[in-house]
């Protein structure tokens, strides 16, 4: 089975290449779900955190208050590390039995949907590395069209994010994505036949 990396920067178009995806017969695993389920209402994971930083990160709805969270950590490189130190390996776990379930369903392909790939050198973890790219103009002008969310904070995400030399060099596979909607179909349907040709080589 082969395991494909898929990432790009915010409004890339990784979400409508993963569905696409999905819709040829892989498997998806997304790590932003996996991130969210860990620690929803309920779980050891949400017990974990509160231990750590206090009832003052839930929501009034029992649930993670994100923001209050993120609050603290990101002033602090310390705290960041008791958060991750807590979230990773439950992350991985979840990962690894969402893999077997793949593993188990005999699909031929899973593609883990992960927006911090190269942020976070994860590289090494899969068989491929996709990239879907587009220049930081028309990702602004998609997320702002599409979401409503002002031109200026799209901006600042991008800045954080790793750039986009940075993406293309840790990519094995880029697609394009800087055109319509129908292009991008084209290029998906010949990104699936280039990954069932990686499973009949055997690179996986
Ligand atoms: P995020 O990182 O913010 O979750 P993403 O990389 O998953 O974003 P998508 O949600 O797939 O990106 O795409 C961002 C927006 O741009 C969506 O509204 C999507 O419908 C739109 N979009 C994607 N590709 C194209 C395209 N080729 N032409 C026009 N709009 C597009």
């Amino acid at each position: 089975m082969l395991k494909v990396g898929l990432t790009g920067g915010i409004g890339s178009g990784k979400s409508t290449v993963s569905s696409a995806l999905a819709a040829y017969g892989a498997a998806v695993v997304d790590a932003d779900a996996i991130a969210r389920e860990v620690v929803e209402p309920g779980t050891p994971g949400l017990a974990a955190v509160v231990a750590e930083f206090g009832e003052e990160v839930l929501a009034p709805d029992g649930g993670l208050d994100r923001p209050r969270l993120g609050e603290v950590v990101f002033a602090d490189g310390d705290r960041l590390a008791a958060l991750n130190a807590i979230v990773h390996p439950l992350v991985a776990r979840r990962s690894a039995e969402l893999m077997e379930e793949a593993v188990a369903s005999g699909v031929e392909v899973v593609v883990y949907d992960v927006p911090l790939l190269v942020e976070n050198g994860l590289g090494p973890l899969y068989d491929v590395v996709v990239v879907v790219d587009a220049p930081d103009g028309v990702r602004v002008e998609r997320v702002a069209e599409n979401r409503g969310v002002p031109r200026e904070q799209v901006r600042a995400r991008i800045r954080a994010q790793a750039d986009r030399d940075a993406r293309l060099a840790a990519a094995d596979l880029v697609v394009d994505n800087s055109g319509t909607p129908e292009e991008l179909r084209e290029r998906v349907a010949r990104l699936w036949e280039d990954l069932l040709a990686r499973v009949r080589r055997g690179d996986r």
